[in-house]
């Protein structure tokens, strides 16, 4: 990518492959090396390296507005 994604606490995106439970929309929890996701259907939390984040994202739902 050619810029850096702007990724902040609170964001919901889509990703484009859906989670195990069906839902394909999650809450941005966690923001370092690692981006924590919490599954916005079954309320389950995973953690995935940045560029495997970017990767899969498909789309911002809603941005956050918490800053860190
Ligand atoms: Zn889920």
């Amino acid at each position: 990518m050619a810029e850096p994604m702007q990724i902040v606490i609170g964001d919901i995106v889509q990703m484009r492959k859906p989670h195990a439970c069906g839902g394909d929309t999650w809450r941005v929890v966690r923001i370092g090396a690692e981006i924590g996701l919490r599954c916005q259907t079954c309320q389950r939390k995973v953690l995935l390296p940045r560029s495997e984040f970017e990767r899969r994202v498909r789309r911002f739902v809603q941005r956050g507005t918490a800053t860190i």
